[in-house]
């Protein structure tokens, strides 16, 4: 037994020596200094004795029978218990080979023979008392590499002179990385540190270069098989006396068990086990963060708030437990019709948010960042009820579940959480009220508004079926010599109740609802097919125009549609002139060129309409292959008397002269507006002086072309024409083309 595990009892010696004569004189002398003696009488005997009583220390002769002392030295040193054992060896005196010697097998000192036995009683002491401080430090760094292996605390220390790091083993084990492989250098250990934390990590230690106080910070640490842990380091300084930086030492913890811990008592605050979805406290939080973000943004945002129709009757008949499954299945798919909801999505870090909550009970509650029109509110209401018309399955049984939902919209409806959400359960009361299964704002205004334009939206989809657009024909001319240069195609809706409807009161909504992708294409055969009609009348030959929305170009096959098209209606490229808007160009670069470039290549000609009221960027009139483009009529307007439409449309013909692009004026209305065109250099034009959009039967005389049978519809007359339709129409429609008016 050690002297340092008894505490107080005295060091056991052995003492090891083939003359029996010595070892009993050593002993008598051990004694005398207080250090109990074991014997052995040759190496073998020695390392028995050993493992049995664990001494403090070992007296070793060299010149033993068997073993001899350097043998049983290295044999005592390869033992875990020997390795730090101190074993004084005793030999010749003036053999020098045999002193290396014993040090070499790993001997602590060397006594010389014959022994000087004051000599030994100090060595001794001396040597038991090292010994002692010895197995003192090993056994605090024990129990420090111990209690920082419990912690999962890990060192490190960085020399400001060397820029050197070294490490304890404790941060090689939470690195997971090999003691040779552990960096050397400060860049070094950054390698560690996943990169998204890297510049905090940077800006810590120049924190803590500086004449900052000590700095903690909180990072994934990337180990090396892969896995990331959280990690908490904390960083400390440590300078000379003029305050310069000698060291930097750092601990590392990690902290992973505790930060999923944490997540996990989160999880049980603000989530709902029976559905897994936010509950009310997670909404009101979310909802005041919203309503903030609204506010800086200058949205709406809406609160749908859904009751499930009659749903203790679920409760009351199959029981609690078949309750809280419908209650998870009916999450499930608010979830996935919400998420199919793209309309208001948004691109990247700036995305509008859906958040859907429990409320408790059967109330549920879906929050809608980023609402343009209150319709739109509606049109999510909407998709969600029709996501109730499919059964659930509880426990074997198909069951069906309705519900009612109550619309509130910030900030019309309530400034803060609290009172839209009031004002959304009162509209959630009112849908009860109104028969359950449907939805209702909280203001009654909106739920007309909205009521009109989901109205629009289905009628405008029948309305492809029923065969009611048409289109109107827009003479293009040469401005001096009034010569037919094109036609410009313009839909027209004619309404079976509210008369002929122009494409400024549907074409927004059909862009929002996407028909417009349907009805341009509609467009595009109805134009082709005429003009190939007029030629084989005998008509004059001119490109027809047909204009084109955004979301042709954001879909693929645009180009294939064009290239069937012309192919069915026999019509040549060169007689199809397709118009695009500005904002087309700068949606997608890549896309948009790309389909550009292949229609040009078809021999379609290409028009850019409206111009001079978008970006207006001459890098992509540079890039595209564009023939034409068409001076927007508001500078057409003005440009006599008004100085900056002027020069904007003396500027415009400049630029298309540069590129090499055909100009034409829209809106020309006046005489005046003609001279001026002509006297600027742009001689192409279109408006009211040269003639209206015109049914077909009409624009057949001006090209020449043999005219039908059957006399024109009068209905499909142009607004001007006929005062009496266009007054009904927009006696029905401001409404809903004005939007978000309050
Ligand atoms: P746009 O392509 O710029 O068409 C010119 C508009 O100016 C037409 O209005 C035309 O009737 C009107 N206009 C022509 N000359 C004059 C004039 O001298 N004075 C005034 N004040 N107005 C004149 P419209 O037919 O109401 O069409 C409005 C817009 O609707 C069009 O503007 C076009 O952007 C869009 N649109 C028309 N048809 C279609 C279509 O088939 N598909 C798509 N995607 N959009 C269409
Ligand atoms: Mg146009
Ligand atoms: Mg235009």
């Amino acid at each position: 037994m050690s002297a340092e595990a008894s505490g107080t009892q005295a060091p056991l010696a052995l003492v090891v020596d083939d003359d029996p004569a010595l070892r009993l004189l050593i002993r008598a002398k051990l004694r005398k200094e207080g250090v109990r003696v074991a014997e052995a009488g040759d190496g073998a005997e020695a390392l028995e004795a050993f493992d049995r009583i664990a001494p403090d220390i070992v007296l070793l002769d060299v010149v033993m029978p068997r073993l001899d002392g350097f043998a049983t030295c290295r044999a005592l040193r390869g033992r875990a218990q020997g390795r730090r054992t101190p074993i004084l060896m005793l030999t010749g005196l003036d053999d020098v080979e045999s002193i290396d010697r014993a040090y070499d097998a790993g001997a602590t000192d060397f006594l010389p023979k014959p022994i000087n036995w004051p000599m030994l009683g100090h060595r001794l002491r001396y040597i038991l008392r090292t010994s002692a401080a010895v197995n003192e430090l090993a056994a605090s760094q024990a129990r420090l590499a111990r209690s920082q292996r419990v912690a999962r605390l890990g060192s490190w220390e960085w020399d400001a002179a060397s820029g050197r790091v070294c490490r304890s083993d404790e941060t090689l084990a939470l690195a997971g990385v090999a003691a040779e492989r552990f960096p050397a250098t400060l860049p070094g250990l950054l390698d560690l540190v996943r990169p998204e934390d890297r510049g905090r990590i940077l800006d810590a230690a120049a924190r803590c270069l500086g004449p900052a106080a000590p700095d903690s910070i909180e990072f994934g640490l990337l180990r090396a098989d892969g896995a990331i842990r959280a990690v908490h380091c904390h960083l400390e300084r440590e300078v000379d006396e003029s305050g310069a930086v000698l060291r930097l030492h750092g601990t590392v913890q990690d902290v992973t068990e505790r930060k999923l811990a944490e997540e996990r008592i989160r999880h049980l605050a603000y989530f709902d086990a029976v559905t897994g979805l936010p509950n009310r406290s997670w909404l009101l939080e979310r909802l005041d963060q919203m309503i903030a973000r609204a506010g800086r943004r200058d949205e709406k945002m809406a609160v749908l708030f859904l009751d499930l129709d009659q749903f203790k009757r679920i409760n009351d008949t199959l029981g609690h437990s078949a309750g809280d499954a419908m209650l998870g299945q009916v999450a499930r798919r608010i979830e996935s019709s919400i998420r199919r909801e793209d309309a208001l999505g948004r691109a990247g870090a700036d995305a509008a948010e859906v958040s859907i909550a429990r409320l408790g009970g059967d109330e549920f509650c879906v929050l809608l960042e980023g609402v343009g029109r209150v319709e739109d509110a509606a049109r999510v209401a909407k998709r969600l009820l029709e996501a109730f018309g499919e059964p659930f399955t509880v426990e074997g049984f198909e069951t069906f579940v309705s519900a009612s939902i109550g619309i509130a919209i910030h900030p019309h409806d309530g400034a803060d959480g609290s009172g839209l959400l009031k004002a959304a359960d009162a509209a959630m009361y009112h849908a009860k009220e109104r028969g359950r299964n449907n939805h209702q704002f909280y203001s009654h205004a909106f739920n007309e508004r909205a009521a009109e334009r989901l109205t629009l939206e289905n009628e405008l989809r029948r309305a492809l079926e029923r065969d009611e657009f048409t289109l109107h024909y827009q003479p293009k001319v040469h401005g001096i010599t009034r010569r037919l240069v094109g036609l410009e195609a313009l839909v027209r809706w004619n309404h079976p109740a509210r008369g002929l409807v122009m494409p400024g009161q549907f074409i927004p909504v059909a862009e929002e609802c996407r028909q417009i992708l349907r009805i341009d294409e509609w467009v595009l055969g109805a134009a082709c097919r005429q003009n190939r009609a007029w030629q084989d009348a005998g008509g004059e030959a001119v490109p027809v125009s047909v204009n084109l929305s955004g979301h042709q170009f954001a879909r693929p096959g645009l180009v294939e549609v064009v290239a069937r098209t012309l192919e069915a209606s026999r019509l040549d490229p060169v007689h199809l002139t397709l118009e695009v808007t500005e904002g087309v160009l700068m949606a997608d670069h890549e896309v948009v060129s790309a389909n550009l470039r292949r229609l040009k290549a078809m021999g379609v000609r290409l028009s850019l309409d409206d111009f001079g009221t978008g970006y207006s960027s001459l890098s992509y009139l540079k890039r595209l292959p564009l023939d034409e483009i068409k001076i927007d009529q508001s500078f057409t307007r003005d440009i006599v008397g008004g100085a900056d439409s002027a020069a904007i449309v003396a500027a415009i013909v400049a630029i298309g002269r540069t590129l090499n692009l055909e100009l034409v004026a829209e809106g020309v209305e006046t005489e005046a507006q003609r001279s001026c065109l002509i006297g600027q250099g742009c001689e192409v034009m279109q408006g009211y002086l040269f003639g209206r959009p015109q049914p077909v039967e009409a624009v057949a005389g001006l090209l020449g072309a043999r005219v039908a049978a059957g006399a024109p519809d009068p209905a499909r007359d142009e607004p001007g024409y006929h005062q009496g339709q266009l007054h009904q129409a927009e006696r029905f429609l401001p409404s809903c083309a004005s939007g978000t008016a309050g």
